[in-house]
């Protein structure tokens, strides 16, 4: 049986995976459980795929597990924990920034208090940007104004969790839901470990702006309908501003001096205009989640997993790659 899973979701990430290896190897080996690593290639274009095939060849306990077409981080990550085994099972990036050294203090905080969740907190991002460490401060603020003060501040996807969340994840009829929103919420025990946020390995980010503004749209509207209710209060604004305008509009038709008025009419008409069109908008968002939940079609298609194709034992490593070196 195996008692811990190693989820690593890559996309295009051949730059860091003998990094990564060369790292992550010894601190598994050396926590003396019994442990698969769980490497989701998310539809890389470069070499990721077959890097990790190579590693494979002199590392057993390496899975790999590859998505037909680029699904996006939450979906590998999904793909990762639905077919993983382990008794514990941590979710870490691939680019090195969880340390993997964390995962032994995370492994014995479960154990030792017994807790179903361990969050790696980012107790420093000074190796970030300036752009994203702000951008990310606005986002865990606006998340726990949402989900709730449950939700650890700066926790992203670097984790533990147990068996049973696993098993509730895998009930969950959401398609990809936001995991660093959707575990809070589920109301496990958990602790949270520290750590620093260490830089980019090799390569570069795979969190373009438009992925970050997608996440944190997806975050939004998966966890609250407030952005409709907003369309509700623009309407009344909008209906006691158009009051008072009525009265200017009649005091000045009494006095009989009536204005030509086009400037103030031309304004309102693209205000009122512009905020029936974001009302439409946000509510089509929400009308286009019902659809896709609707239609159900998986977020991700499994194209294949080494667990289900073992390496004969006929194969000799080819090639050993430097990071496995010994
Ligand atoms: N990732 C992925 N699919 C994507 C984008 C990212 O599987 O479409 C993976 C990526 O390979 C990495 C993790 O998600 O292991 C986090 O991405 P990254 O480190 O680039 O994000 P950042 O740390 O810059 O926010
Ligand atoms: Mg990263």
């Amino acid at each position: 049986m195996t008692a811990l899973s190693v989820v690593i979701p890559m996309y295009n990430e051949e730059a860091v995976i003998p990094v990564l290896v060369a790292r992550l190897r010894p601190v598994l080996d050396s926590l003396d459980v019994e442990y698969e690593v769980v490497a989701v290639d998310d539809g890389s274009a470069d070499d990721t795929a077959n890097l990790v095939e190579r590693c494979r060849l002199d590392w057993p306990q390496l899975r790999l597990i590859r998505l037909r077409r680029n699904s996006g981080h939450q979906a590998a990550l999904t793909a990762g924990l639905h077919r993983s085994a382990g008794d514990w099972v941590v979710s870490i990036d691939a680019d090195l920034q969880d340390p993997p050294e964390t995962i032994r203090e995370m492994l014995r905080v479960a154990r030792e208090e017994n807790v179903d969740v361990v969050y790696g907190v980012r107790s420093d991002r000074t190796t970030d940007t300036v752009f994203k460490r702000n951008t990310a401060g606005l986002y865990y603020r606006l998340m726990r104004r949402i989900v709730g003060p449950d939700l650890p501040s700066q926790a992203g996807d670097f984790r533990l969790v147990s068996r049973s969340v696993v098993e509730v994840l895998r009930r969950m009829p959401e398609r990809v839901p936001v995991y660093r929103l959707l575990i809070p919420s589920l109301g496990f025990s958990s602790r949270a470990v520290s750590y620093t946020r260490e830089r980019r390995a090799a390569g570069e980010t795979k969190y373009p702006l438009r992925k970050m503004v997608a996440l944190a749209w997806d975050s939004t509207a998966d966890f609250t309908a407030a952005p409709l209710r907003l369309a509700t209060w623009l309407g009344m604004a909008a209906f006691a501003a158009s009051l008072i305008a009525m009265v200017f509009g009649l005091v000045v038709w009494a006095n009989g001096t009536v204005i030509p008025g086009w400037t103030s009419l031309f304004l309102a008409v693209l205000l009122f205009a512009a905020v029936q069109l974001i009302c439409l908008g946000l509510l089509g968002e929400y009308v286009a989640r019902i659809y896709r939940t609707l239609q159900s079609r998986p977020a991700f298609h499994i194209g294949s997993d080494s667990a289900d194709t073992p390496v004969p034992a006929s194969v000799v490593p080819a090639q050993r790659t430097p990071a496995t070196m010994p």
